[in-house]
């Protein structure tokens, strides 16, 4: 049993179930015992593998559009460049690489990383030392200035609710304790009118996931696009309105049960786009979903692996064709991953992304 789990029995043996929120950010962000907090969890020695790790192609694509985003904008003269959960700090580095020769694009920049992790944050410091960077904890520390900003795989690692649908209302699943383990219950059955435009396409016993951090962080950001200009484009697994339990847990690139190691597997949803794009819509105009794949196509990434493959040979070639394949293919994350972007009211959506 990992320590996070006897520290989560006691407190639930104290004071009652906790909701799968709880668990999800104790599991993921405990000071001492959360998931990021303790390790590294990238690359062939970790849990899984992001899109930026997995090809610079896909930091320099981003990078390019949002550059390109900036000067439709009329190139204001200063500008906070930001990302969310940056991980290893990788995608970033790639912007910053591919957007050098943007002519006034790096002056102008004030780069934010916003990291809850302080190991994760030691790692972006060395990932990023040739570069000016600040570090926040949330995205309402970042100060009001045109706002371009990145988002991979961040909003799928933010707590989850789940409610289960009955006649009688809609009963959260929580965590509890039986026989001494972690197990799952659930409340009594409650009206939730969040939940009233579910119960027309939901039936008696389907479950669906709420984030509210995610609506509130896409809300804020969205709010600060409206007023100051900029871009966000956010990158996650997940579709279009959730049904389903999606809750999973990945430990040594494997499935494990989201209850069985609390602190040492990384604990996902996935992303519904519906609920980023309502939270947003009221603040600026919100793109299209679209493809991962169809979208590193429409930047280039066809053209830009060809250019990269010439000064390749042998098992490095092999491995960058590899990556194109899984970055774009609809077998590999290509389709399972979507993307959407918010952008200011009266100016175009950012190169790729249709209104
Ligand atoms: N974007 C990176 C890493 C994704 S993992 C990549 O594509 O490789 C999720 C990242 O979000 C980690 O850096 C994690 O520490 C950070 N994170 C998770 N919850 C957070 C929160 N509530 N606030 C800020 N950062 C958070």
């Amino acid at each position: 049993m990992t320590k996070l789990a006897k520290l989560l029995i006691e407190h639930i043996k104290n004071s009652g179930p906790i909701s799968l929120a709880e668990y999800m950010g104790e599991c993921l962000l405990h000071p001492k015992h959360g998931y990021y907090s303790t390790r590294d969890p990238f690359g062939a020695d970790g849990d899984f593998t992001t899109a930026p790790e997995i090809s610079q192609m896909f930091g320099e694509l981003l990078g390019l559009c949002l550059a390109q985003t900036w000067l439709q904008q009329g190139s204001p003269e200063r500008f906070i460049l930001a990302e969310l959960g940056p991980g290893r700090g990788t995608l970033m580095a790639d912007v910053l690489r591919a957007t050098k020769g943007v002519p006034g694009f790096h002056a102008a920049a004030q780069i934010i990383l916003i990291e809850a992790s302080a190991a994760l944050q030691k790692i972006q410091r060395e990932t990023l030392a040739d570069y000016d960077v600040t570090w926040v904890g949330t995205i309402g520390e970042v100060g009001a200035a045109p706002l371009y900003l990145l988002a991979n795989e961040f909003f799928d690692a933010l707590p989850i609710h789940q409610y289960i649908m009955e006649d009688t209302g809609w009963r959260e699943r929580l965590v509890g304790v039986a026989d001494g383990e972690l197990v799952f219950g659930a409340s009594g059955a409650d009206d939730l009118p969040p939940l009233a435009h579910r119960r027309k396409d939901c039936r008696n016993g389907d479950l669906v996931e709420v984030c509210g951090a995610a609506t509130a962080i896409a809300s804020e950001i969205a709010a600060r696009i409206a007023e100051h200009g900029g871009a966000a484009i956010i990158l996650d697994y997940g579709d279009w309105r959730s049904l389903g339990d999606t809750l999973q847990a990945l430990r040594n690139h494997e499935y494990d049960s989201p209850l069985a190691h609390p602190g040492q597997a990384d604990i996902t949803a996935h992303v519904d786009f519906e609920a980023l794009a309502v939270a947003a819509v009221s603040h600026t105009p919100v793109t299209k979903m679209i493809h991962q794949g169809e979208l590193l196509k429409r930047l280039g990434i066809d053209q830009r692996t060809e250019v990269l493959a010439k000064g390749l040979e042998g098992a490095n070639l092999e491995s960058h064709m590899s990556a194109h394949h899984r970055l774009t293919d609809p077998t590999e994350m290509g389709t399972l991953f979507k993307a959407i972007a918010f952008y200011p009211n009266g100016a175009t959506p950012p190169p790729g992304f249709s209104q």
